[in-house]
């Protein structure tokens, strides 16, 4: 992906950082931020890239639980911008080789909750050029779930290199994925693919597959809207429990077939 393809003029540019993806849902609860957490720390470990991650979901920030995130982060020693304005920047917190940074170090979420666009975007400016990034090949942003005025405004304004959509097989959820493609498309961002999350159990005593939500919903969508399908995470305890514990799968089993999915994703995008 590159910035190249995004010909809105509007957006901001961040100095240090070549490509920025955004990993979206049309509705939350689909495993949006366990799927951001997971492809950063895969194009970190597997992909060998510099990798941030940008925790964007002002309705309940999850990455410092689910990437073990303590405290708040330290102000760095500052810049002359002028000679009479020194600007401290926010040093991202580094875990599993990640640089990261969420909105719920910042706000309270009780009050960021009915932010409108220009909020959200004063924040996220905060978030964005507030910080020390360094160099980085990819910064992953965890957005809000949704396809309303924050999420747009946010779509706008940063050079997007790619959106990558999240959804649960259901045709409810592939319904608003669809509202999440539409959005990207609106102001111009490449979608780099639809990631179905939460396919199908395989029951840990007979082994066999069920497909809980309906079978290929989400391959058969972005097959209909001539999109990618970046395969099937399915529903497992560790995934959960990963996240709950602040390990992501893909630090705590490297070689299971969920990792390598993960993986694979990091890899077509
Ligand atoms: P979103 O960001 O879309 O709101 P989360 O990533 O926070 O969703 O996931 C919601 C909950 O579902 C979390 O508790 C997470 O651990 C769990 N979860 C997500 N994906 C899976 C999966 N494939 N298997 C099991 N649990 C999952």
């Amino acid at each position: 992906v590159h910035n190249a393809r995004n010909p809105n003029t509007q957006s901001l540019k961040i100095e240090g950082i070549k490509d920025i993806i955004a990993v979206a849902s049309g509705k939350g609860g689909v495993g949006k931020s366990t799927t951001a957490v997971n492809l950063a720390v895969s194009l970190a470990k597997r992909c060998q890239l510099k990798v941030g991650l940008l925790d964007a979901d002002i309705y309940g920030p999850s990455i410092p639980l689910m990437m073990q995130l303590k405290g708040k982060p330290e102000l760095g020693n500052g810049d002359a911008l002028t000679t009479f304005i020194f600007y401290r920047k926010m040093i991202p917190i580094e875990s599993y080789g990640v640089k990261c940074i969420s909105i719920g170090s910042l706000v309270d979420e009780r009050e960021a909750i009915v932010w409108r666009g220009p909020m959200v975007m004063k924040a996220l400016e905060q978030l964005t050029r507030g910080v020390d990034w360094g160099i980085l090949d990819v910064l992953v942003i965890d957005m809000p779930p949704g396809t309303g005025d924050a999420q747009i405004s946010i779509s706008q304004r940063l050079q997007l290199s790619g959106g990558l959509i999240v959804s649960t097989p259901q045709d409810v959820a592939l319904l608003d994925a669809r509202r999440g493609v539409k959005m990207f498309s609106k102001v111009n961002v490449p979608i780099l693919g639809i990631l179905e999350n939460m396919s199908y159990f395989k029951c840990p005593k007979c082994n066999e597959s069920s497909y809980i939500f309906g079978q290929g919903g989400a391959r058969k969508t972005a097959a209909e809207m001539g999109l990618k399908f970046l395969g099937e995470i399915p529903l497992e305890v560790e995934i959960r429990s990963g996240s709950d514990e602040g390990v992501p799968i893909v630090m705590s089993k490297p070689d299971s077939i969920i990792s390598q999915a993960y993986g694979e994703v990091a890899e077509k995008v």
